[in-house]
C-alpha cells in the first residue's frame, strides 16, 4: 500500500514536471493538492509523512472524521466540496485554510460573520461552473466578476483566485475550453484591479487532465484517483448532489 502511494506520487510529480517544461513554466508555480475523498486517514498519512502537505476534502463529515488522526502531522487543509452554511463552523474547527468552493454570496456572508466573530480570516477561491452543466456547482462565468466584487468587501475573506471542475469527459481536448474560460476570467478580474482581491491561483485539472490544465495556466492541480486508486462512489455522488 505504502509503496503504491509513494510510487504514484512520484509519477504525478513527473507528469507535473514534464507538463511545466512543455509549457515553459516554473515547476514551483504548480502545487499538487491531494483530493482525499473516501481515502482513509491511514493512507493519507503516508503521503503527508513523505512531504506532501496539501490535502482537501469534499464533505464536512469526512473532514471531521479524519481531522483527529491527521492533526499531529503538519499539513494544509483546503475544502473543495459544496458547503452548506450550517457546516461553516466545522471547516473552521478543522483548520481549513482555504475554501476553494465559494460559489454564492450567501455563503460568503455567513462565512464572514463567523470569521469576524472569531477574529479570523480565510483564503477563498471562487468556484466557477465552466462546463455549463446544470448539475454542477459553481457560479456562472457571466456572474463571477460580480460575485468577486461583492465578496471582496468582506475583510475576513482573502480572495486568492478561481477554481473549476472542468467538463467530465475522457477527451481532454473537450475539457480545454473550460480551463480557457477560467483563465480568461482571471485576466478580466486582474484588469479591474479590485481592492482586496488577488488572482494568482487557478485551481483546475485532475488525474486525467492535469497536463492540459497546466498548459492553460493551472497553479493548483487536484489529484485523487491517480495517487490513491479508484473510488467506489461515482463522482456524481460528490458533484451532483441535490442543489438547494
Ligand atoms: C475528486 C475530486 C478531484 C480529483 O479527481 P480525480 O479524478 O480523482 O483526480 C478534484 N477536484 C474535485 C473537486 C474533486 O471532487
Amino acid at each position: 500500500m505504502k509503496e503504491n502511494i509513494l510510487h504514484n506520487l512520484e509519477i504525478i510529480n513527473n507528469r507535473i514536471k514534464t507538463a511545466c517544461e512543455k509549457s515553459e513554466r516554473n515547476v514551483d508555480d504548480v502545487k499538487l493538492l491531494l483530493a482525499t475523498k473516501t481515502v482513509s486517514a491511514e493512507r493519507i498519512k503516508i503521503a503527508l509523512e513523505n512531504g506532501h502537505t496539501l490535502i482537501a476534502e469534499n464533505k464536512v463529515q469526512e473532514l471531521r472524521e479524519k481531522h483527529d488522526d491527521l492533526k499531529s502531522i503538519s499539513h494544509q487543509n483546503h475544502f473543495i466540496g459544496h458547503l452548506q452554511t450550517n457546516k461553516i463552523k466545522d471547516i473552521l474547527n478543522c483548520d481549513v485554510s482555504c475554501l476553494q468552493s465559494l460559489d454564492r454570496f450567501e455563503l460568503a456572508m455567513k462565512l464572514h460573520q463567523k470569521l469576524f466573530a472569531e477574529g479570523k480570516t480565510m483564503d477563498v477561491l471562487i468556484q466557477v461552473n465552466t462546463s455549463d452543466e446544470e448539475s454542477k456547482f459553481g457560479i456562472h462565468p457571466d456572474s463571477a466578476i460580480d460575485l468577486v466584487i461583492k465578496v471582496s468587501k468582506f475583510q475576513t475573506l482573502k480572495i486568492k483566485g478561481l477554481m473549476t471542475i472542468g467538463l467530465f469527459s475522457a477527451e481532454t481536448e473537450k475539457v480545454r475550453p473550460c480551463f480557457k474560460i477560467l483563465k480568461n476570467l482571471q485576466q478580466k478580474i486582474i484588469q479591474q484591479k479590485i481592492p482586496n482581491v488577488e488572482m494568482k491561483e487557478l485551481s483546475m485539472g485532475m488525474s486525467s487532465d492535469l497536463e492540459t490544465a497546466i498548459e492553460e495556466g493551472a497553479t493548483i492541480v487536484r489529484v485523487g484517483t491517480a495517487v490513491f486508486g479508484a473510488r467506489i462512489y461515482p463522482d456524481s455522488y460528490y458533484w451532483h448532489e441535490n442543489k438547494k
